[in-house]
């Protein structure tokens, strides 16, 4: 598995591409769809899926655009956050208007759609549905909004929650210390490094 991280949009959102064996999973592109593309491109891999963590606007602007350059491509999002994806609030203009529901939006996929080994952490708390990807072979979880190095996504939108969004870290910092972590924005970080310096996870 080969992983590459694109900063996209003006919210600097870390949109991950994930590579295995020819095929290709991007996790939310929320802008910036030609260098997402030229990506996975040079990857020489097949596009499978799109994944969101969640749905807000800065993770899911480049879809409209990856649907035009990949026809038949799924958008896989948990059933909390579907709703927020056409939400009236969730739109910035210019940067980032309102983009129609996606053709084949997937609350419930296959393993297919998925890539191998993956595991699905339900995190909620900074949307309804936020979800955070695992894969515990690589030690590697995609974080979303709901874990930055140092600290943690908002709760003051629409849908959120600071208490749903504590119980969420509990099952994050259950993880092993050695699991790299890449949030939706900003640098890497670890579940260690966390565990010791992020007021939030303190206690
Ligand atoms: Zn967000
Ligand atoms: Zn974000």
């Amino acid at each position: 598995m080969e992983i590459k991280i694109i900063s996209v949009g003006s919210y600097e959102v870390n949109c991950v591409v994930v590579e295995d064996a020819g095929k290709a999973w991007i996790v939310d592109p929320g802008a910036d769809a030609d260098k997402i593309v030229a990506c996975v491109a040079g990857m020489l891999a097949t596009p499978v899926a799109i994944l969101l963590t969640h749905a807000h606007f800065d993770h899911i602007g480049a879809i409209p655009a990856l649907e035009k350059a990949w026809p038949g491509i799924h958008v896989v999002v948990h059933p909390g956050d579907a709703p927020v994806i056409t939400h009236p609030f969730n739109q910035f203009p210019p940067d980032y208007p309102a983009i129609p529901r996606p053709s084949l939006l997937v609350t419930a996929p296959t393993p297919e759609l998925l890539p191998p080994g993956m595991e699905i952490i339900e995190t909620p708390g900074h949307t309804p549905g936020g979800i955070c990807y695992y894969f515990p072979a690589q030690r590697l979880l995609l974080s979303g909004d709901t874990l930055f190095a140092g600290s943690v996504g908002r709760t003051d939108f629409p849908g959120g929650s600071f208490q749903r969004l504590k119980d969420s870290l509990v099952r994050l910092v259950a993880l092993p210390d050695d699991v790299r972590v890449i949030p939706g924005h900003g640098e890497e970080t670890t579940i260690g490094r966390e565990k010791t310096s992020n007021p939030y996870l303190a206690n």
